[in-house]
């Protein structure tokens, strides 16, 4: 039986240093804040934004909601960001995704400045993560090299494994893990031979989108195994692409889902925000 990674104990312990350390530059007279753009209600990005105001609160973060409407046309959204963009109470700006589709996602990412990218999604951010010298990880990544260190187990010459080659999470994540040193393979939907590339992995990340796309045959002996994995099943439930309760009788480490990466990347988005604002007051980090 493999132990527990808690990700939602370590994302209250990176939101209370969050806090500590927002309270302390409010102090100095700089107050970080994040403001929040959703177009449309789509009711799953309704819950991440609430989630996101809460967590604002929790770290002495001020957040600003701008709720738009479906039909908001891509020039009124442009307009806003340009408009958050030189304003400075806003260190983050954070455009909840997907957008309706009148409205270009790379556009509206590419207009967001990015010293306020707190998403690192701004192509300026993803080169910077490519060459190792970044103001901001994308947070998913981020929080799930969070939870393999917590572990204790070093990414330093082990294999590692990354399903899934998104722009947000399956790429950064191996680019992460690259820095850190591991042998890593990125697996997709192209890949041949998926079992025998999973079983050779110490640490293996499963971004696929996939309820239980990862049985206990594909894990190998005492690996860490990260869940990204955010399914919404029939009955409401939310479920990983990790079969959780085969695979935690192999792995040596596993997150659950719910309480495993969610929690952390919503922390990492407070830490952004708050090295944002420390980037815009070139204050030391
Ligand atoms: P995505 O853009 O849909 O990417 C999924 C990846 O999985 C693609 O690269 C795809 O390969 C690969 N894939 C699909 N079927 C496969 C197969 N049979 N074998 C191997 N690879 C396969 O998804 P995403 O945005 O990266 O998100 C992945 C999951 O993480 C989703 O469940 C999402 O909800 C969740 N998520 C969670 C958080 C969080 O905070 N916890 C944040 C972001 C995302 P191809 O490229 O070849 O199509």
């Amino acid at each position: 039986m493999s132990n527990l990674i808690d990700g939602k104990a370590i994302a209250a312990r990176v939101k209370e240093e969050v806090a500590r350390e927002a309270a302390e530059l409010a102090q100095r007279g700089i107050r970080a804040g994040l403001a929040v753009v959703i177009v449309g209600d789509d009711p799953a990005s309704r819950i991440y934004v609430n989630n996101k105001k809460k967590a604002c609160e929790a770290c002495n973060i001020r957040s600003y909601e701008y709720a738009l409407p479906e039909s908001t046309s891509e020039e009124d959204l442009l307009a806003l960001v340009e408009k958050l963009n030189a304003d400075p109470a806003v260190s983050g700006i954070l455009v909840q995704l997907p957008l309706p589709r009148q409205i270009s996602e790379q556009k509206v990412i590419a207009a967001i400045s990015p010293e306020k990218d707190v998403d690192a999604f701004h192509a300026v951010n993803v080169g910077k993560i490519m060459i190792g010298d970044f103001d901001f990880l994308p947070c998913t990544p981020a929080g799930c090299l969070e939870l393999i260190d917590s572990t204790g187990v070093s990414v330093e010459g082990k294999r590692c494994v990354v399903i899934g080659r998104s722009n947000i999470v399956g790429k950064p994540m191996a680019m992460l893990l690259l820095h850190r040193n591991g042998t890593v393979t990125i697996c997709h939907s192209k890949t041949r031979g998926l079992r025998e590339i999973c079983r050779e992995a110490d640490i293996l990340v499963a971004a696929v989108g996939k309820p239980k796309f990862v049985t206990a045959d594909m894990v190998k002996e005492g690996a860490v195994v990260i869940d990204v994995g955010m399914n919404r099943l029939e009955n409401g439930k939310l479920c990983g692409d990790v079969d959780f309760d085969a695979v935690r009788e192999v792995a040596g480490w596993i997150t659950p889902v719910p309480g495993g990466v969610g929690p952390m990347t919503i922390a990492m988005l407070m830490r952004n925000t708050l090295s944002a604002a420390k980037l815009q007051n070139r204050v030391q980090a």
